[in-house]
């Protein structure tokens, strides 16, 4: 028993290998179905700025409305999409969907993810202009995340893509920085706007005792270089005072308010203030 020989564990893992299969494949199904079903939706998370009260910006993230399911977060489906190549559909959906409605708030600037797989299609900086042009949203107060892993290997394409949206006049942030292979000359070379601090860095604030000295590092570094720093994941009063400390331009995280639908959004920003004050009252028809 204990020498299991090779055959015997291979079929060992089939069964569960083949349920991962089928379960990719009904996902990839039921997620193209969703995309013309109205099924996906953007949510928007508050970012404020650095007095910790002023909503300054929103990211974009997207949810599925399963009819069954109920509320479907995009670790389930993000992977499925990005192996299957309906990452793109996604993602250019979620663009639409977010200029579209935060067109309507005025100096809300506007996070949106893209995944690495988006930047093998060579006409990606087209396809977001488009959505730009057919939006009527301000590319100035557009930011595209991207990760860490997109910029390893300095992939030619990839470059060039960034610095055509760079050039209509939109923001580079660098999500989850520090959760990968984080290089300042990345900083540098892609010519990043901004730097999203992980998670897990604001969350050891207090746990342990490394977690402030890096983000005070990553902080002045990043003002040395003229770039800007939203912390993420931002949950206690205790980060909040020192991530403030430190001079921390932007903070995100449940301690301000989790991503919620658009409606949502509005009356979270006229409760809470906004940088621009010409935010509309009940204008907002969606959901
Ligand atoms: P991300 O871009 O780093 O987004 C931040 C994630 O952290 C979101 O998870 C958000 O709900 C969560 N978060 C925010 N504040 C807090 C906090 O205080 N505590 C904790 N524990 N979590 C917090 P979500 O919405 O589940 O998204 C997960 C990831 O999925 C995103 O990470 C992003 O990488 C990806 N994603 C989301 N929407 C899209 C999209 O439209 N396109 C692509 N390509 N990726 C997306
Ligand atoms: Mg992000
Ligand atoms: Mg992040
Ligand atoms: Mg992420």
């Amino acid at each position: 028993r204990a020498k299991a020989d090779g055959r015997g564990s291979v079929r060992l893992f089939e069964p569960a290998m083949e349920a991962e299969v089928r379960r990719r494949r009904e996902v990839e199904l039921e997620l193209s179905a969703a995309l013309e079903n109205g099924e996906i939706r953007a949510y928007f998370q508050p970012q404020m700025g650095a007095d910790g009260t002023t909503v300054v910006g929103c990211e974009a993230l997207v949810r599925w409305l399963h009819p069954r399911r109920g509320l479907v977060s995009p670790g389930e489906f993000i992977p499925v999409a990005e192996h299957s190549g309906l990452i793109t559909l996604l993602d250019m959906y979620v663009l639409r969907e977010a200029c579209r409605t935060a067109r309507a708030w005025p100096g809300i600037k506007l996070g949106v993810n893209l995944s690495p797989a988006d930047f093998l299609s060579h006409d990606l900086a087209e396809r977001i202009a488009a959505i730009l042009a057919e939006t009527g949203f301000d590319p100035s107060r557009l930011e595209v995340e991207i990760t860490e892993n997109l910029l390893v290997g300095n992939q030619p394409e990839a470059i060039s893509i960034l610095a055509r949206l760079r050039a209509m006049g939109m923001r580079i942030a660098l999500d989850d920085f520090g959760s990968g292979y984080s290089s300042l000359g990345y900083i540098r070379r892609f010519r990043i706007d901004s730097l999203k601090i992980d998670r897990s860095f604001t969350q050891n604030i207090g746990q342990t005792d490394d977690a402030p000295a890096i983000i005070d590092c990553v902080v002045r570094l990043a003002r040395a270089l003229g770039v800007s720093v939203t912390a993420e994941g931002v949950e206690t009063r205790e980060q909040l005072r020192y991530l403030k400390s430190v001079g921390c331009h932007n903070m995100q995280g449940f301690l301000f308010g989790p991503p919620m639908p658009a409606a949502d959004f509005e009356a979270f920003v006229r409760r809470q203030g906004s940088a621009d004050d010409r935010i509309p009252h009940r204008t907002f028809a969606g959901a």
